[in-house]
C-alpha cells in the first residue's frame, strides 16, 4: 500500500508518529489494569489522569467533565439518549435537530420518536447551514434538547453553534453538539461555547480508532451509559483503553495547537482544488464556500455515478469518498446532500475530498491531473450524459 494518495480524512486518519510513541509503553510493558492497586496498575491510572488533565487544559474545561468512550458514535448515543431521558423527567419530550446530522445522532432520534418523543429536523438549505431563526421558531415549551453538529462531515459546513448554544442556555434547554469534524479544523474552546454535551472522536485527529470522549457540563447529571465497574466515575463502565486514551490526549493537544498552521498549509490547496474542479463542465460545489472548514470539499458531477468515480480513482491509488452512502451498503444517495436540496441523480455523482495536515500539493496535483479524464470517460459511458449536456 505504498504511494497511496489519501484524501478521505473525514472518514479516518493515519496515526501520527508522536501519538504512536506516546502509546507505545502502554501497548508494551505498562499493561496494568488501572483499577488494580499495585504499582503497575497505578501507572495506568496515572496515565489516564494525565490524559484527562491534558485534554481539559487544551479544551478549557474541568477534567471531571470529560468521559472517555469508544468514539464519536458512542458519545453521541450517550448524550442524546441520556439528555432525552433527563428532559422527559421534566415532562419535555420535544427535541430539535437538523436534517443532516451524523447517523449516530439521526438514528438515535428516530428510535426516540418511536418512544413518544417528537423531533423537529431543521432544514439546512442549499448552503448546508442551519438558521438560528428557524431554531427559535421551532422551540416549544416542551422542548428539552437541541442536538446540532458543529461541522458536517460530508459538506464541511460550519453551523452557528455559539448562537445556538446561547439560545438554548437562555431557554433552559440542554444543548448537545457533535464536534467530531470541528476538532483540529477550527478553534474549539469549551469555556466560550455554551454546549452542555459535546462529542469527540480520536481517529479523525490522528489517534487510533475506538477512542473518543463525551464532554458533560458539570450541571448535567447523565445516567451511566454502560453499567458495570466504577470506571469514568461510575458512568461508563469497562476496563479503560489506556493506550488509546493516552494517544487520544496527545492527538487532541496536537489538533488544538495545530489549527492555525494546518489552515495556512491547506488554504492554497483548497483554493486550487476549488478553482480547477469548478472549471469542469456541469459541476456543483456543495455547501457554502465561506462558512466551512477548509480541509473538506464536496462536488457533484452531473452524468457521473459516484461509485464508479471512486473505483476509477482507486485504480490511480487515490482514496476519496462519495456522497452516495456506499458505506452503508445501500444505493440511496446521501441524506446530507439530499438535505441540501440536490436532486437524487446529482447527489449520486458526488465526490468528497478531505485533506489532513499530511496532504501535499503534489498529491492534489496528481488528483487534478487524473480527475478530468475519469469524469470524461464516465460521462462517455453514461446513457444520460448527452441529454444533460444539452440542457441549459
Ligand atoms: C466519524 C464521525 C462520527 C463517528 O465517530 P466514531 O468515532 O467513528 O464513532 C460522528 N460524527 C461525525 C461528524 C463524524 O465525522
Amino acid at each position: 500500500m505504498n504511494n497511496i494518495i489519501y484524501l478521505d480524512n473525514a472518514a479516518t486518519t493515519r496515526i501520527s508518529p508522536t501519538v504512536r510513541d506516546a502509546m507505545e509503553p502502554y501497548l508494551d510493558n505498562l499493561y496494568g489494569n488501572a483499577s488494580s492497586l499495585y504499582s503497575l496498575g497505578r501507572e495506568s491510572a496515572k496515565a489516564i489522569h494525565k490524559a484527562r488533565a491534558d485534554i481539559a487544559e487544551a479544551l478549557h474545561c474541568d477534567l471531571r467533565e470529560i468521559y472517555f468512550t469508544s468514539g464519536g458514535s458512542e458519545s453521541s448515543n450517550w448524550a442524546v439518549k441520556g439528555a432525552a431521558a433527563l428532559a422527559a423527567k421534566q415532562g419535555k419530550r420535544h427535541i430539535i435537530s437538523s436534517q443532516f446530522e451524523h447517523h449516530a445522532v439521526l438514528h438515535v432520534l428516530q428510535g426516540l420518536e418511536s418512544f413518544g418523543f417528537e423531533v423537529t429536523f431543521l432544514p439546512v438549505y442549499e448552503n448546508g447551514v442551519v438558521r438560528v431563526s428557524d431554531l427559535e421558531a421551532a422551540i416549544r415549551p416542551d422542548t428539552g434538547l437541541v442536538t446540532i453538529m458543529q461541522v458536517n462531515n460530508e459538506t464541511g459546513t460550519i453551523q452557528p453553534v455559539s448562537d445556538i448554544g446561547a439560545v438554548c442556555k437562555e431557554r433552559g434547554i440542554i444543548f448537545h453538539t457533535d464536534a467530531v469534524q470541528a476538532l483540529g479544523n477550527i478553534p474549539l474552546d469549551l469555556s466560550e461555547q455554551s454546549a452542555d454535551l459535546l462529542s469527540l472522536s480520536g481517529h479523525k485527529i490522528h489517534a487510533p480508532k475506538g477512542v473518543g470522549l463525551l464532554y458533560v457540563n458539570k450541571k448535567i447529571r447523565l445516567a451511566p451509559f454502560i453499567e458495570g465497574g466504577a470506571q469514568e466515575s461510575g458512568r461508563r463502565a469497562g476496563t479503560e483503553n489506556v493506550a488509546g486514551i493516552v494517544g487520544f490526549a496527545k492527538a487532541v493537544q496536537e489538533a488544538v495547537s495545530g489549527v492555525e498552521s494546518k489552515r495556512r498549509k491547506l488554504l492554497p490547496l483548497h483554493e486550487k482544488l476549488y478553482r480547477e474542479i469548478t472549471k469542469l463542465e456541469k459541476v456543483h460545489f456543495n455547501g457554502s464556500p465561506e462558512q466551512r472548514v477548509i480541509n473538506n470539499l464536496n462536488f457533484s458531477f452531473e452524468g457521473v455515478e459516484g461509485e464508479s468515480l471512486l473505483l476509477m480513482l482507486d485504480m490511480e491509488g487515490i482514496c476519496c469518498s462519495s456522497g452516495s452512502a456506499c458505506t452503508s451498503g445501500s444505493l440511496d444517495p446521501s441524506h446530507v446532500l439530499l438535505a441540501l436540496g440536490l436532486p437524487h441523480e446529482v447527489a449520486h455523482g458526488s465526490l468528497r475530498i478531505s485533506m489532513s495536515g499530511y496532504t501535499t500539493e503534489a498529491e492534489i496535483d496528481r488528483l487534478l491531473e487524473v480527475l478530468p479524464g475519469i469524469i470524461e470517460k464516465l460521462r462517455a459511458m453514461s446513457p444520460l450524459w448527452e441529454r444533460i449536456k444539452n440542457r441549459s
